[in-house]
């Protein structure tokens, strides 16, 4: 059996050239995305499906988590607060009316600032997006490796129907959710083991009787889970655990998944049942992520470079968290971001940082710090002046330093964990499972 293929020696086209290359057209990837395109900077964005939104469409986490702390405070502005709003743009709209954009604060009891959406329409809000920022996406492409000159990556190489061929940039961001770029670019990176859980829609006809006088479309769909929740005990259960970094994890995942949805079928195989769709991407939480310049940890103290205030939507929203520049960038390679669920978050921060909003918050950050580094000469991104970048994301709405009163941590006292009492508005409540 040959072991190892010698690798022949190969004219690579380059296929486009740009200042911003964004790899990955998750939520985080499309926000960099945007957020650079916005400060007037040109933007390929690489998707290898043929969908925008990653997890939150293609993976049908269709839940935009909080964007509040429980207390009636707005935690995420800028594009967090933005992208809620366009996931919910087209279709139903579940966003509390007591929430207006831009609004900081409300009076408690208030509902949640958080909203389900609609994937399809949440897809075809996100390709309007990108058309009217002037972002070229280019989909079913396939990042596979990096063109590394010394500290510099001069670009990637990708894979897609037209064969083999290579994009440059000054700058690129990883936004793949399994940080592919930072591995094949020799970063240090963590990786973890996931449990399987699989959700799925479908249609019961028994179900529909029950809510069609609600008129609304949303409650007609149901939700089905398979698998195990990430707040159970799972050390008794024979499902195993699967790493996503890998060919076998990602297949062992689908496969056990699947089976588990097929096993749903079997035992209810009956005429006014249906299921809708499945998943288009395995639904692993944490992957792998980068392990960068700085960690972002929960110390509940100010930051000095901070590029914005973040909580966990769902568990204790009412401590609050400054997360630093140096969790986006790497310790060596001079031009490479991250964004997303792959940023350098250490221990639990690894748990808010792949939260939806906290990744479109990541997304802005990482494409904003992208632009000025260009603008500043295409400075190395461990040596870019932090106070320019902090100013442009205040400017568009996001929190840099949390006030005096949230510093190590807010009593826990006034929030009530319990989200349907907290008034988690318009969200079926077991769907949530961040
Ligand atoms: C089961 C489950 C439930 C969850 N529940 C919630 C919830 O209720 N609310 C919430 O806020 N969050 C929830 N999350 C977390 C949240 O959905 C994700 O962490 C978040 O959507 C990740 O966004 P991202 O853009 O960082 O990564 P992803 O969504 O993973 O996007 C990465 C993109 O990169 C593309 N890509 C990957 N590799 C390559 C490559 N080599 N070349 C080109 N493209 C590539 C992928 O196709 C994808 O589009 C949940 C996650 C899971 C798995």
């Amino acid at each position: 059996m040959i072991e190892q293929l010698i690798r022949e020696e190969r004219r690579t086209p380059v296929a486009g050239v740009c200042d911003i290359l964004v790899v990955g057209g998750g939520l985080a990837g499309v926000s960099a995305a945007a957020a650079a395109a916005r400060l007037g900077k040109q933007v390929i964005l690489l998707e290898k499906s043929i969908a925008l939104g990653g997890l939150a469409t293609l993976g049908h986490v269709c839940v935009y988590l909080p964007i509040c702390d429980g207390q009636g405070n707005r935690v995420f502005g800028g594009q967090a607060e933005e992208f809620l709003r366009i996931c919910a743009k087209y279709s139903y709209n579940t966003i509390p009316e007591c929430w207006q954009p831009g609004t900081k604060h409300v009076e408690m009891p208030a509902k949640r600032y958080s909203s389900e959406f609609n994937i399809p329409a949440c897809i075809l809000a996100l390709d309007e997006l990108t058309e009217d920022l002037g972002i070229q996406v280019i989909f079913d492409t396939v990042f596979c490796d990096v063109i590394l000159e010394g500290d510099r990556c001069r670009g990637v190489i990708v894979e897609n129907k037209s064969g083999r061929s290579a994009y440059l940039a000054d700058y690129i961001v990883d936004a793949s959710g399994d940080a592919d770029v930072c591995y094949r670019a020799g970063c240090r990176c963590e990786s973890l083991p996931n449990i399987v859980s699989h959700w799925t829609y479908e249609i019961d006809t028994e179900h529909i009787r029950e809510n069609l006088d609600s008129g609304e479309a949303r409650k007609l769909i149901r939700m089905r889970w398979f698998g195990l929740r990430p707040d159970a005990d799972n050390s008794k259960t024979e499902i195993p655990q699967y790493y996503g970094d890998t060919v076998e994890g990602v297949n062992g995942y689908i496969r056990t998944s699947r089976k588990l949805a097929l096993d749903y079928l079997k035992k209810n195989d009956r005429p006014g049942l249906a299921m809708l769709t499945l998943p288009f991407m395995p639904q692993f939480r944490m992957t792998r992520r980068l392990i960068g310049l700085e960690e972002f940890l929960l110390h509940g103290e100010h930051v000095p470079n901070s590029v914005g205030v973040v909580c966990h939507s769902m568990e204790n929203p009412a401590a609050h968290h400054e997360f630093p520049y140096g969790a986006l960038i790497d310790s060596r390679v001079e031009n490479l971001l991250v964004a997303g669920r792959m940023v350098s978050a250490g221990g639990y921060a690894w748990e808010i940082a792949r939260t939806i909003p906290c990744c479109v918050f990541t997304g802005q950050a990482a494409g904003t710090a992208a632009a000025l580094a260009l603008d500043q000469g295409k400075r190395p991104l461990q040596a870019l002046d932090v106070a320019p970048l902090q100013k442009t994301l205040e400017d568009t709405g996001v929190e840099i330093h949390m006030e005096e009163k949230f510093l190590h941590g807010v009593s826990e006292k006034k929030f009530n964990h319990n989200p349907k009492e907290s008034g988690m508005s318009g969200i079926q409540l077991d769907t949530l499972a961040y």
